[in-house]
């Protein structure tokens, strides 16, 4: 049973419940169903059940996670410590939704995280003011990650910036918001994970159309690129010639004769009593004739 005395990791189980209903139905109604004659061991299979169902969905929603990662990973040179710019949006969503987002990102990345926003976001929620204050101390505890702009601007415009000057840039950036508009413009930045919380659960979004061309359009290049070596370099470049095959002579032991086992046939004689066995019979010496 999950320790009642921790309440975010109550709450991660509730949400793991939330998505085995039948499994939990079963469950609750066996408990039920004993009512108060429950003793340790009832319903144990109905528990098993719900909780290789929560499991598995764990373990889903990492592989996922692993999955996106490695695409950008290999695609657009994303390594660990991971950053991840949040916004005002996201922050409020982690507050409704309980969820500790230091705690919870780094679990759900399995890397290093650093956490960060930016002035302008900060910027943004002081000036909204009570209705956000709560996303602003959340924000408040992340590092601030450098952006241009003196005069503070719009968050939304401000986190779009930072992706697309990543896309081209060393320093990486995952973003996570709830904001549509937000979300809309980032998919169309090539190369920019996007992370945003739904039914109390931190998610990678899916892999862009403009990403996944972009992803492409590198792979094009390089059998291109591949071409043109070849066209230049012509036949004789030792690394386009193949290993020619090392003339030797024959296995010796290809020719080795096989040995012929002798076949032991095994003639019975004697017949056979009532039960089916053989009867011994013995060989009688030859009667000397006088
Ligand atoms: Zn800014």
């Amino acid at each position: 049973m999950p320790n009642a005395s921790n309440p975010q990791r109550l709450l991660s189980y509730a949400t793991s419940i939330a998505k085995c209903p039948t499994e939990t139905v079963a469950y609750g109604s066996c408990v039920s169903s004993q009512a108060e004659r429950i003793k340790q061991g009832d319903c144990s299979a109905e528990f098993k059940k719900l909780i290789d169902c929560v499991t598995k969905n764990l373990k889903k929603k990492l592989k996922r996670a692993n999955r996106l990662l490695t695409f950008f990973k290999y695609n657009y040179k994303f390594v660990p410590p991971y950053r991840v710019l949040v916004d005002g949006t996201f922050c409020q969503a982690a507050l409704t939704e309980k969820l500790n987002l230091a705690e919870q990102i780094p679990k759900y990345l399995t890397e290093e995280t650093h956490l960060m926003t930016t002035k302008c976001v900060l910027d943004e929620l002081e000036k909204i003011g009570p209705l956000l204050y709560g996303a602003l101390v959340i924000a408040k505890q992340f590092e601030v990650a450098e952006c241009p702009h003196k005069t503070p601007i719009a968050a939304a415009d401000c986190l779009s910036h930072l992706a697309r000057r990543a896309a081209s840039g060393k320093t990486k950036y995952l973003i996570a918001t709830q904001h549509d508009e937000l979300t809309e413009k980032l998919r169309t930045i090539v190369g920019t994970p996007i992370m945003y919380i739904k039914f109390k659960t931190i998610l990678l979004d899916n892999i862009s159309e403009a990403t996944k061309s972009g992803a492409s359009k590198d792979e094009e290049e390089i059998k291109r690129l591949k071409q043109l070596k070849k066209e230049i370099m012509g036949p004789s470049d030792p690394l386009q010639k193949k290993k020619k095959k090392k003339k030797g002579g024959v296995n010796p032991l290809a020719c080795k004769k096989k040995i012929m086992k002798a076949s032991v046939e095994t003639v019975r004689t004697g017949e056979r009593t009532a039960t089916g066995k053989r009867k011994r019979t013995k060989k009688k010496a030859p009667v000397e004739s006088d």
